[in-house]
């Protein structure tokens, strides 16, 4: 391992970032942990332009800690819809109620303290106390992962614990030794990472841009660039099949709030059906209403509230592909003549024109939106 590159990393690091790093990011140079942390997370799983637009909005309606540790989580699930990963969002508002309750609404500056908080790795840990408070703190994303297997040619794969741990304490040699460098050698990490050393194109193989590390870079020496880092290969995602429930009455529509430990967890959507593993032709083409209410609304003894609804129309089937998985939606639509009324209490007739309360999964939510477009409903945001 280069001692001299060691020594010298954070120095040209930082260096590069005054010339090429990325610059006027509404995040940037602030230590509130507060902003940090939102948009530590936000950037977690969301691209930068998308981040770009949610971000101010979402401090607007929640510009501190306080305010985010009262609100409601339906509201906070509202603001997060379309952003993805809804455990986030229900992460965050868990951690801002932990650290208006156990830490008098200031975040703590020891990453490890932090770590212990809801929703807050080690890396972004790390993020958050060099960032707001200067600490002395490693992070060690994806990206930076990358650029230090390259750099040091570090085999194995990084998901493996040895590898990892290896990471971690390299990731901690390289820190710059003065604690008011830290802000700004995070952040050029993170460019760095997202911009140059990208995992398909880095800048020494594009020839548009010379890397400050390219005559030291090991991977680049052992022509191993696109080799590192190694990864485990992934098994094909499993493929399930669902029946959704869609029923309407006038301008309202039923939606079942989900469990919060479930995929959407705590969003709103349509009553739903066991996934099953995908069966190779659709089986349910000619499901009754009998079948479908006993699949989505079990327990509900709804013979009584069946005769009150019309045939079934399949209408839509909707492939959502999560990380680890695929999902065919099969949506079923009747209609009921008035608003039936369940025993389950996570079950409420909402308006159309009012889910824009309500936080939703994202193909729900372009699901019902046409439908309110459809019948020209003016929509709340
Ligand atoms: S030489 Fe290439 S692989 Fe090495 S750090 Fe620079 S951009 Fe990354």
């Amino acid at each position: 391992m280069s001692k001299a590159l060691i020594n010298t990393f954070a120095k040209k690091l930082i260096a590069w970032h005054g010339v090429s790093g990325r610059s006027g990011l509404p995040w940037q140079n602030n230590r509130d942990p507060y902003a940090v942390w939102v948009s530590e997370i936000m950037l977690q799983q969301t691209q930068v332009a998308t981040v770009l637009e949610r971000y101010p909005r979402f401090m607007k309606r929640f510009p501190t800690v306080k305010k985010l540790a009262v609100a409601d989580i339906d509201g906070v699930l509202a603001e997060w819809a379309g952003l993805g990963y809804y455990s986030r969002a229900r992460n965050l508002h868990a951690c801002a109620q932990a650290v208006v309750t156990d830490f008098a609404g200031k975040f703590p500056s020891d990453p490890l303290l932090l770590e212990q908080l809801k929703g807050i790795g080690r890396s972004t840990a790390g993020a958050i106390a060099a960032f707001a408070f200067h600490e002395r703190a490693p992070i060690l994303d994806a990206n930076v992962k990358r650029i230090l297997a390259r750099l040091f040619a570090i085999e194995g794969a990084i998901q493996d614990k040895v590898v990892n741990d290896r990471l971690w304490a390299l990731a901690k040699e390289l820190l710059p030794t003065s604690p008011q460098d830290m802000p700004v050698y995070t952040q050029a990490l993170m460019d760095f990472g997202a911009t140059w050393c990208t995992a398909r194109k880095p800048v020494c193989l594009t020839g548009e841009k010379k890397c400050p590390f390219i005559k030291e870079c090991q991977a680049n020496l052992s022509d191993q660039v696109l080799l590192l880092p190694q990864k485990t290969v992934k098994a094909k995602s499993p493929e399930f099949d669902c029946n959704m429930l869609l029923i309407r009455s006038g301008n309202s529509v039923l939606l079942q709030k989900r469990p919060s430990k479930a995929i959407w967890g705590s969003l709103w959507s349509l009553p739903e059906s066991a996934w099953t593993p995908k069966a190779p032709a659709d089986a349910g083409v000619h499901m009754s209403v009998k079948a479908l209410f006993a699949l989505t609304l079990p327990g509900e003894k709804s013979s009584a509230h069946m005769k009150l609804c019309k045939a079934l129309e399949k209408i839509e089937e909707i492939k959502h592909v999560f990380t680890h998985r695929r999902l065919w939606m099969h949506i079923w639509q009747t209609s009921s003549v008035k608003e039936l009324q369940f025993a389950n209490p996570d079950l409420k007739w909402v308006s159309l024109s009012q889910l824009g309360r309500y936080g939703l999964p994202q193909p729900i939510k372009i699901l019902l939106q046409g439908l309110s477009l459809a019948r020209g409903d003016d929509l709340e945001n």
